[in-house]
């Protein structure tokens, strides 16, 4: 099974060398910007095969984490919400 849309993204998110980000835990794809930091620039759509990329899981990653009772930094968070593991669970 594929992870990703197409053949391109799973294999040029897996090698690593190209300027596409993957964030498993928030399920975000992005262009990241070269300014020394870690930011990056939300795309919707595969630059590959054009399409819609799943929406991203960000703002459901914080309110299934609060609603744990936890905060961002929390070392006692639980670790498959440093992964995929937990929005996979739940699909
Ligand atoms: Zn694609």
């Amino acid at each position: 099974m594929n992870d990703h849309c197409c053949a391109m993204m799973s294999s040029n998110l897996a090698g690593g060398e190209t300027a596409i980000l993957y964030v498993p835990k928030f399920r975000d794809y992005g262009i990241p910007v070269l300014d020394g930091g870690g930011s990056f620039i939300a795309i919707s759509h595969c630059p590959w095969c054009g399409q819609t990329l799943p929406h991203t899981l960000r703002d459901r990653w914080f309110t299934e984490i609060e609603a744990r009772g936890f905060e961002i930094g929390d070392d006692n968070i639980p670790v498959e919400f440093a992964t995929d593991a937990w929005w996979k669970a739940s699909a």
